[in-house]
């Protein structure tokens, strides 16, 4: 068994796990993530305002209507007044224009008040407009960016799966499928070293005469950790 050949494989393994997890969770991602919220954000902000211009323009087209209306009722009660003789007639037209020219101003007044409501919005949507021209071009590159990001963790999975192809040609398939089932069982770590005479994968001691008789395997055997049971590479 080539006890380093298969160290090797694991280490490449290690490496192309690492390379995956790094993929699945790039920084890029979740600057799109949060640069695509912001143009939404100020979407919505455009939709708002739009929809309140809309809204401020219905009015406005509505007191300007009823302008017309009471310009047109007050001239014709202007003319009756110059015909009426009886005084509580008289009286009664002129409290009638009274009331209009006071539903008119009062009119008046709310349509200033839509006009400054109006021109404050415009401003408003002139701003979040020139903010989505922007939040648009960050979008763009946050997008390319990721995309970058994207194929250089690809090409980097694929260079290591590459030479993980390469090494294992030259293993025994047996050997091979014991050391997989074996980093499948050890949390992905099949083979550990002896660090210290220490385990590097279950951190325990092993004993001198442990490693007194796992310096006398043959040397195309692995020995196993009395702990953890991983193969230990000499
Ligand atoms: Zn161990």
């Amino acid at each position: 068994m080539d006890q380093r050949a298969l160290f090797e494989v694991q280490r490449l393994d290690t490496a192309i796990d690492q390379a995956r997890y790094g993929a699945a969770h790039l920084p890029e991602r979740g600057a799109l993530k949060d640069a695509s919220a912001r143009l939404v954000s100020i979407r919505s902000r455009i939709a708002d305002l739009s929809h309140e211009q809309g809204l401020l323009g219905t009015e406005l087209a509505g007191i300007e209507k009823r302008d017309t209306e009471i310009a047109t009722h007050r001239a014709r009660l202007e003319r009756q007044l110059k015909t009426v003789i009886a005084p509580r007639e008289a009286e009664a037209l002129q409290h009638q224009i009274a009331t209009l020219v006071s539903e008119r101003e009062g009119a008046d007044q709310r349509g200033l008040e839509i006009l400054e409501a109006a021109s404050v919005a415009d401003a408003s949507l002139t701003e979040t407009r020139v903010d989505e021209i922007e939040a648009t071009r960050k979008m763009a590159m946050a997008e390319a960016t990721l995309h970058d990001a994207e194929t250089e963790a690809d090409r980097v999975i694929e260079e290591l799966s590459a030479a993980r192809a390469n090494l294992v040609s030259s293993i025994d398939a047996r050997d091979l499928d014991m050391y997989e089932s074996r980093r499948v069982t050890h949390a992905g770590v099949a083979i550990a070293e002896i660090k210290h005479g220490v385990c590097s994968g279950c951190h325990m001691e092993i004993s001198v005469s442990e490693l007194d008789a796992i310096k006398r395997l043959p040397s195309d055997q692995f020995a196993e950790c009395p702990n953890c049971t991983r193969w230990l590479l000499r």
